[in-house]
């Protein structure tokens, strides 16, 4: 049986705890490896080599960050196709949305590869006389992102790439599920020339995340995850005295106004509930009917449903995997179950639909009429299933997304500009699409949710997540004539 091990100090290192998980391939069923757990003592001999390494990495040159960037920017890019067939085979998600994954994770490199121009401080000359006063921002130390299983590659990389890039040492502990594509990209950064100890991967579950939240040489904590255990990381982080940003949840809404083209709205809805078998923190789960469009929507979209091609990531023309685990697939299929106990409509059940007899498939499913009391609306079920809610007016549908506990995306199909305008305004969700149903942003701005969505105050990458990984330090300066030098008790005024 494969072991995936822990990497510290820039190497592969047995894990000492005699505890690990099973990774297993979703696609067919089987345990197809086993991953070290880390007790503590493993994550205080991570957290001492990061320690070491954060010393010399905290002074390299923004020239060498950068060069390093780049090499490693170049193997990745080259090397796409390795790392998706790596995640497909724990993930299950096919092999081109798993590429797809690898370029937006390519994207935070690619921003980190211009890290200088975000380094820049600012100066104000003159602030007194002979007095300039200038403000530069330095790295935290060592740093550590705990990560979800849903993104393996691409969620590791909105954090790392920016904390080493901003001169820190980062310690990223994955999902136990799928931890192979952080090993990777582990091997690819030391080849690209990063020293040993500013990246490590330590495997493990609550005992790891705890010894590293607790751990006093940590300087910041990054979480993705679920929303009942961002809460609990930024609680227990923010109590050890850490800065936190801890990403949770989702229930996103896609909103139809009744303007909107059926058949974009159709597409749109099936490929952001069933990508990943709805597996994504991004995915449209609620889709809020306005008016007479409903009937049409729910034909066009039921309409699509069988053409979906269900199957193992790595067939060619596979366009949604299985679900992350069996126990995964029978929590989604409850929630289906109990949903038309509750009175929604199942138009499509993908318990019925033809999966493949091996591995946790469940098929796309369409629930209708689906009210806001009912827990398939509640819950964030994370599977392929889309409900639909019908509401008579915009106002209802915007009032109905704002009164979600969740606030991490959202979308609007219509052609009308002012209501576009009127919903990107008012409506409480951190990142909003407009005729875009899974709207992550670019790089060089910064994702993040709002509400239950996410627990700290800066989002993830971008502009802020350079603000998250360095701290300031405002300099104020002078270079007198010693002979005017004379004592004054006073408080420093400007002159
Ligand atoms: P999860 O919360 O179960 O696990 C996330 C991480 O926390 C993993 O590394 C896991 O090992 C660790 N963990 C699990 N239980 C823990 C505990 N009790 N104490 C400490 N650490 C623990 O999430 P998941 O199932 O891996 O991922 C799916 C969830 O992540 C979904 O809720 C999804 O919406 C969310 N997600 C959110 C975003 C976002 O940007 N907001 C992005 C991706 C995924």
């Amino acid at each position: 049986m494969r072991r995936i091990q822990h990497f510290i100090d820039g190497q592969h290192t047995a894990g000492s705890s005699g505890r690990v998980s099973d990774v297993y391939n979703p696609a067919t069923g089987k345990v197809q490896a086993q991953v070290d757990l880390a007790s503590a003592s493993e994550v205080d001999e991570a957290v001492a080599s990061a320690t070491k390494a954060a010393i010399g990495w905290s002074d390299s040159s923004l020239t060498q960050r950068t060069q390093i960037m780049f090499r490693f920017r170049e193997l990745l890019a080259a090397r796409t196709d390795v790392l998706a067939k790596a995640i497909s085979s724990e993930h299950g998600k096919v092999v081109s949305d798993a590429a797809g994954e690898v370029a937006r994770g390519l994207e935070n490199v690619e921003f980190a590869c211009g890290i200088a121009h975000h380094l820049k401080g600012e100066i104000n000359e003159q602030v007194s006389d002979g007095i300039e006063v200038y403000s530069l921002r330095q790295p935290l130390g060592v740093v550590a992102g705990i990560t979800p299983f849903n993104f393996p590659a691409m969620v590791p990389a909105w954090m790392f790439a920016t904390a080493i890039a901003c001169g820190n040492a980062f310690i990223c502990k994955p999902s136990e599920r799928d931890p192979s594509a952080s090993m990777l990209i582990a091997e690819w950064l030391i080849e690209a020339g990063l020293p040993p100890g500013v990246f490590s991967v330590l495997n493990g579950d609550k005992e790891a995340v705890d010894a590293l939240i607790d751990h006093n040489d940590v300087a910041a904590i990054s979480f993705v995850g679920s929303t009942p255990i961002a809460s609990y990381v930024y609680e227990r982080a923010t109590t050890a005295g850490k800065r936190v940003q801890a990403l949770g949840g989702a229930k996103n809404h896609m909103l139809v106004l009744p303007d909107a083209d059926i058949d974009m709205a159709a597409d749109a809805a099936v490929s952001a509930a069933y990508g990943s078998a709805g597996e994504r923190c991004m995915a449209v789960s609620a889709l809020v009917a306005v008016g007479a469009v409903a009937d049409e929507l729910v034909g066009a979209i039921s309409d699509r449903i069988p053409a979906v091609k269900i199957g193992a990531g790595t067939e060619p023309d596979a366009e949604m995997g299985p679900l992350i685990t069996a126990e995964h697939r029978d929590r989604v299929a409850g929630y289906v179950k109990r949903a038309q106990k509750a009175g929604a409509v199942a138009v499509v059940d993908g318990a019925t639909a033809e999966v493949p007899s091996e591995g946790f498939f469940y098929g796309p499913t369409l629930l209708d009429r689906v009210t806001s009391d009912m827990e398939c609306y509640q819950d964030e079920i994370f599977g392929p299933v889309l409900s639909v809610v019908r509401v008579e007016t915009f106002r209802e549908a915007i009032d109905l997304i704002n009164s979600n506990p969740f606030g991490n995306g959202t979308a609007i199909f219509t052609r009308d500009g002012g209501a576009a305008r009127q919903f990107q305004h008012e409506v409480q969700v951190g990142m909003v699409g407009i005729n875009v149903p899974i709207p992550v942003p670019v790089a060089y701005h910064s994702f993040g949710g709002w509400k239950a969505s996410l627990f700290g105050d800066t989002h993830m990458y971008g502009p802020e997540g350079v603000r998250f990984y360095t701290r300031a330090k405002a300099i104020t300066a002078r270079w007198p004539d010693p002979a005017s030098s004379q004592i004054d008790l006073g408080f420093p005024q400007n002159q």
